[in-house]
């Protein structure tokens, strides 16, 4: 067991053989902040079951896939998809600070696919196609690229005319607050032509501490949107109850409960499933318990689809 795991299980007081550990070449990735806000002594904790890579992870289910949502087939160039109209997802960063282990990418080509030296190839591709007016950056996790480096690429996106709207797809500000952006990207944002949209993931209340708050106050304060998408995982949120805390946990802190996804076939994640039949009928347990606008939207991402398909 590597260092990092052992101390996980220190800081929490946890016993190591009673986990299951079993590592893989998607290794074990937490940032302090995240660890902070799991429980100790409860080797339950659904925090802690989103970033311990455990011996199910190996079982090999014929259903699920290496690429589940087709990403490999959509890139025009690399680091850009085109899968929907009037957008497209620019793909920063092939780092995150964290490593959640149902992860849709965790078998992607990252670091040939994911590299600076492919942004003006794709920021040429956004300048020739007048039909996109949104991008996306999104990663792994943009926020892991350095300030500099990313006010570099957004600036470079707001020279084009016909984009409108900038959005962050980001886990940085719930997992990592205390290493999200500042200085320079609020002092960008704040002058900004661009509509801003961020859209942060966060899958269960207690990822939220007063942290996320500080930090969710500014973006907003500069004229962010702000939006969250979770996965539904087994063990996790498969609850009435995990769901309503985590959309009026959001609301809170100021962000909208916007998708709940479910789950990509990734190979190594099949034990996070939660059936369809489950997944609606706590879907309209929230329907029926919370205001509209604090229910997601329950979708799956199906290759070839022209969104995100709704349940
Ligand atoms: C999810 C996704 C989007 C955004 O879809 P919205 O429904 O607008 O949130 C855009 N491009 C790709 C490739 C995506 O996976
Ligand atoms: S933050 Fe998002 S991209 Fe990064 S490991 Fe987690 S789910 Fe995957």
């Amino acid at each position: 067991m590597t260092s990092a795991i052992k101390s996980l299980c220190q800081t929490l007081n946890l016993e190591e053989n009673s986990l299951n550990v079993h590592e893989s070449a998607f290794r074990f990735k937490a940032h302090a902040d995240f660890i902070a806000q799991i429980e100790p002594n409860n080797p339950n904790d659904p925090l802690l079951k989103q970033i311990l890579p455990v011996q199910l992870e190996t079982h090999i289910h014929p259903d699920y896939k290496y690429d589940p949502v087709g990403d490999l087939q959509k890139n025009p160039t690399p680091s850009l998809i085109h899968k929907y109209h009037g957008r497209v997802l620019l793909m920063a960063s092939p780092k995150c600070d964290i490593h959640c282990r149902y992860c849709f990418r965790r078998h992607f080509p990252y670091e040939q696919q994911i590299n600076q030296r492919h942004w003006q190839a794709a920021l040429d591709i956004i300048q020739a196609d007048s039909s996109i007016h949104e991008v996306i950056l999104s990663g792994g996790d943009p926020f892991s690229l350095s300030e500099s480096a990313l006010v570099n690429l957004i600036e470079k996106i707001e020279a084009i005319e016909h984009i409108q709207t900038l959005r962050i797809h980001t886990r940085t500000p719930i997992v990592a607050p205390s290493k999200s952006p500042q200085t320079t990207f609020l002092g960008w944002a704040k002058s900004s032509r661009l509509n801003k949209m961020m859209v942060v993931h966060c899958n269960h209340a207690n990822e939220l501490s007063e942290k996320t708050a500080g930090l969710l106050t500014l973006y907003r304060d500069t004229g962010f949107h702000l939006l969250n998408q979770s996965v539904l995982l087994k063990g996790v949120n498969d609850d009435t109850q995990s769901l309503e805390n985590l959309s009026h946990a959001l609301f809170k802190q100021g962000v909208l409960p916007y998708y709940l996804h479910q789950l990509d076939r990734v190979q190594g994640a099949s034990h996070f499933e939660v059936s369809d039949d489950i997944a609606q009928t706590l879907h309209e347990t929230l329907r029926k318990s919370l205001p509209g606008y604090l229910v997601p939207k329950l979708v799956r991402e199906i290759a070839g689809e022209p969104y995100k398909t709704p349940l």
